[in-house]
């Protein structure tokens, strides 16, 4: 019986390791919101590039003059390099998402971790200009001791959001599109997924409310980081990159 009940205290202890929320920014410093009274806002895409998906919110972006930051695995960059080639050409920024995206990223080793992150850069160096900022954000957003030891020495700037749309999760475009249109708010960085079918469709709504409600979109990574609320220091200025 107490075996039973010490590996389910393990499995809950491994839980909680590997989960922290990343607007807690307890294990590693993390950029989750811009700190500013503006109606400005920020829009994130995650988990590509998608041949199909990609190409939609590409064109929607365009049409509405908004850039944004794109944190795509390195495995989807290397299948369609093309697209990526794309979204760095229309003036957007291609951020680290590991280069996996596996499942248990929160459960890997400092190495592994490390490991994945390289990877992922090394295949987005070839596309994002030279002198483009480092930017990192951990697959699922999850934070541990064991990643901000993986991030140690490097210049790595880590980026979270502060209005998740459930795009995955939520199946009905219209439930996506209420629950984040009511939880904008000025300095909101909002996460979505160049990955999911429905996703152009909610972009576009979501753009359109938040111009008829005066706001504007600016690339996460272009605010003044010295007047963010939880700034983002690059681990070990000078450091290696890797
Ligand atoms: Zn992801």
């Amino acid at each position: 019986m107490w075996i039973i009940i010490v590996l389910i205290l393990l499995v809950v202890a491994a839980l909680v390791y590997a989960s922290a929320d990343i607007r807690s920014g307890f294990y590693v410093k993390t950029v989750s919101r811009l700190a500013t009274g503006e109606k400005l806002l920020a829009l994130t895409f995650d988990d590509g590039p998608h041949p199909e998906v990609t190409p939609k919110v590409l064109a929607i972006l365009k049409k509405y003059g908004i850039r944004s930051v794109f944190f795509c695995t390195g495995k989807h960059i290397t299948a369609h390099k093309s697209m990526a080639r794309r979204i760095v050409e229309e003036g957007h920024l291609i951020g680290n998402h590991s280069y996996h995206h596996c499942n248990a990223f929160p459960l890997l080793s400092v190495r592994k971790m490390r490991e994945e992150i390289k990877r992922c850069q090394e295949v987005i160096a070839t596309f994002n200009l030279p002198d483009a900022p480092l930017w990192f954000r951990p697959p699922f957003g999850v934070t541990n001791p064991n990643l901000k030891k993986a991030l140690e020495g490097s210049d790595y700037r880590i980026m979270g959001w502060s209005l998740r749309s459930l795009d995955t999760t939520i199946r009905r475009p219209e439930k996506v599109i209420e629950r984040v249109t009511k939880r904008i708010k000025p300095g909101k960085i909002i996460l979505f997924h160049d990955s999911q079918a429905n996703t152009p469709l909610i972009l576009e709504r979501v753009i359109n409310f938040a111009l008829e409600n005066g706001y504007k979109f600016i690339r996460a990574d272009e605010k003044d980081f010295s007047i963010f609320n939880t700034p983002a220091e690059p681990f070990g200025k000078g450091a290696d990159r890797f």
